[in-house]
């Protein structure tokens, strides 16, 4: 029988690349479609490599309606993950018109295509950033909503579309998943995050400082009401997050149901935790300098990971420890990320 094809959109990008080796060990076929807006072509030669397979790939925007639509017909796609999207929060700031036209036009664009083709499945990347400042903690999924940035909305305005579509067309099924703070890299290191210019992240930043690229990290806040005064994020390995959507795209398979999830891990770590843990699976220092707070950030946020534990039947298994060794095997075997 043929493998069910599933249309990964940005699926050349840090999180789609390591979704496509997850749905091709699940007995998946990938159609990646991604604009090439912020990755490189050499990742695709990464991906088959992994899979040792001639996985198919599209250079098209996903604003490209009817080149979507064509794609979709042609691929016989039965589902889709929904990756391509703008996730620099700052620039979203500054340039809320572009996010807007990328972010939630690209979805707009992406399901009526799928309408028009019949496609009635979707994973959609959501974020934990939809929360906004926790009022209690950990996160529950029916946490007030208040984004407070353009990057932060768009993902909540693509949450209420899909809620919407999912009442016009009861045949229609999405898993909306919030993503907590996806680190780590394929055990393999032949795939990994691979920011462009000065990474905005933590663990990005912290990696270029243990392999020479920087001279030390900048830690945003030592007075906040946690244990040690620094930020507090619950980090989850990318290969767990990627096992997320294949047992997103089951649950739809199997309940036909609509569902909004964490995926985190329910367990927060510090600035200060996550750079020690650096240190011992790197075995290089990570010089550190002390400075105010970022704009925007929040003391703490972590999730409350039962539900997916329960509906999706997953629940994430690598801690800090292996999300560090695997970030560091990416970094040291790739320090300048990807080749051109
Ligand atoms: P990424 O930038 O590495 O990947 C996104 C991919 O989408 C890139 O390869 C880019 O070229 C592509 N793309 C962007 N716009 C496109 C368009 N219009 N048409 C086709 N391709 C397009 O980002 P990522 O970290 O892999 O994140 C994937 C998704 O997960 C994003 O939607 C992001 O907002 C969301 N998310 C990420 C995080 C995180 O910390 N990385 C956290 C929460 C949610
Ligand atoms: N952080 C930091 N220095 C950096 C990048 C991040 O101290 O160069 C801190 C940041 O203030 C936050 C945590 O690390 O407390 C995680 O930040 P990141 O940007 O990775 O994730 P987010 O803030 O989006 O949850």
């Amino acid at each position: 029988m043929a493998k069910p094809a599933v249309l990964v959109t940005g699926g050349l990008g840090y999180i789609g690349s390591h979704a496509c080796v997850a749905l091709a060990e699940a007995g998946y076929r990938p159609v990646i479609v991604d604009n090439l807006g912020n990755a490189k072509a050499s990742v695709l030669e990464r991906i088959r490599e992994l899979t040792q397979s001639d996985i198919s790939f599209h250079r098209a925007d996903v604003r490209e309606r009817q080149a979507l639509g064509a794609l979709l017909a042609r691929e016989r796609v039965q589902a889709v993950l929904h990756f391509a999207g703008w996730k620099a929060v700052g620039e979203s700031v500054e340039k809320p018109v572009m996010y807007y036209e990328n972010n939630v036009g690209g979805t707009i664009a992406l399901l009526a295509a799928m309408a028009e083709h019949g496609v009635r499945r979707l994973v959609f990347s959501s974020s934990a950033t939809v929360y906004g400042e926790p009022e209690r903690l950990p996160l529950t999924e029916d946490h007030p909503l208040r984004p407070v940035n353009p990057y932060a909305k768009n993902k909540l305005v693509i949450e209420h579309i899909l809620a919407d579509c999912a009442v016009a067309d009861a045949g229609f099924h999405y898993a909306a998943l919030r993503y907590f703070n996806p680190i780590g890299a394929h055990p393999s290191a032949r795939l990994g995050e691979d920011p462009r210019g000065v990474p905005n992240n933590l663990l990005p930043y912290v990696a270029q400082v243990a392999v020479g690229r920087r001279p030390s990290l900048r830690v945003w806040g030592r007075d906040y009401a946690t244990p040690d005064g620094t930020g507090v994020r619950d980090y989850i390995h990318v290969m767990d997050l990627a096992q997320g959507h294949v047992a997103a795209l089951a649950y739809l398979e199997r309940r036909a149901r609509s569902i909004t999830a964490n995926l985190g891990t329910g367990r927060g770590y510090s600035v200060l935790e996550v750079v020690s843990a650096f240190e011992r699976a790197s075995g290089k220092s990570i010089p550190l300098e002390f400075h105010p707070r970022r704009a925007g950030d929040v003391a703490q946020s972590y999730a409350d990971a039962s539900f997916a534990a329960r509906e999706l039947g997953w629940r994430a298994r690598l801690g800090l420890e292996a999300m560090c060794r695997d970030a560091w095997r990416w970094q040291s075997g790739n320090p300048e990320g990807y080749p051109d």
